[in-house]
């Protein structure tokens, strides 16, 4: 099974997997903890090229080819051979991301961003998207709190361009509530987990 952790920054995916990660580890069921962008050496160094917050000179073509090219390389080295060997995929964002970022959030359109993603997946798809809604306001107020991180260059934008991605997952969640569930980020983290584990268990 593919399972992917989806919202804007902020929202608590990353605890939310490391959670579900936890759950697994303890019932011994062998799994895969990953992330996007990176993931694989090779990802890793494009998600450093992306993220570096002096690039600010990035082109958004640029930028949507270098998230597309970091998950090509992490869906073949990495994905698709944990899937074939039966290893439960855990993955911290995926193409929904680049929908709601740079669909949405940088105007590249949905279609243009499927098209991309599709060439760079070969077609994979999630079984399931665990999706965490955040207000742009508290998502801001937790990125500030955390203490030590300096912002990567994508959080460093402003609050509009956040409302918009924000806009923009809840729009994918409309178009697939087959496969997405939705998750308010504000709940507690213990209320949210056990909504996932529930939610884990059943399909
Ligand atoms: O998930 P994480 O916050 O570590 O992702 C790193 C950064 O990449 C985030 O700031 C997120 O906003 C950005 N991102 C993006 N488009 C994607 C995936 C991640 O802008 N498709
Ligand atoms: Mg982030």
């Amino acid at each position: 099974r593919f399972i992917t952790f989806e919202g804007p920054d902020g929202a608590g995916k990353t605890t939310q997997i490391k959670k579900l990660a936890a759950y697994l580890k303890e019932k011994e069921k062998p799994f895969l903890l990953t992330r996007e962008p990176g993931g694989t050496r090779i990802s890793d160094a494009i998600r450093s090229l992306i993220l570096h917050p002096g690039h600010t000179e990035m082109m958004k073509e640029t930028e949507v080819l270098l998230y597309a090219a970091s998950r090509a390389q992490h869906v073949r080295e990495k994905i698709i051979p944990a899937l074939e060997k039966g290893v439960i995929v855990l993955c911290d964002r995926f193409v929904d991301a680049s929908i709601a970022y740079q669909g949405y959030g940088l105007e590249i359109g949905v279609q243009k961003i499927l098209e991309i993603n599709d060439f760079a997946t070969g077609g994979l798809t999630p079984d399931r998207s665990y999706l965490l809604d955040i207000s742009p306001e508290q998502a801001q107020k937790r990125l500030i709190a955390r203490s030590g991180e300096t912002l990567d260059r994508i959080e460093q934008k402003g609050i509009e361009y956040h409302k918009q991605v924000r806009y923009g997952f809840l729009e994918l969640y409309k178009q697939h509530r087959d496969r997405i569930l939705l998750l308010d980020g504000h709940q507690s983290e213990e209320a949210i987990f056990s909504l996932i584990k529930k939610d884990f268990e059943s399909i």
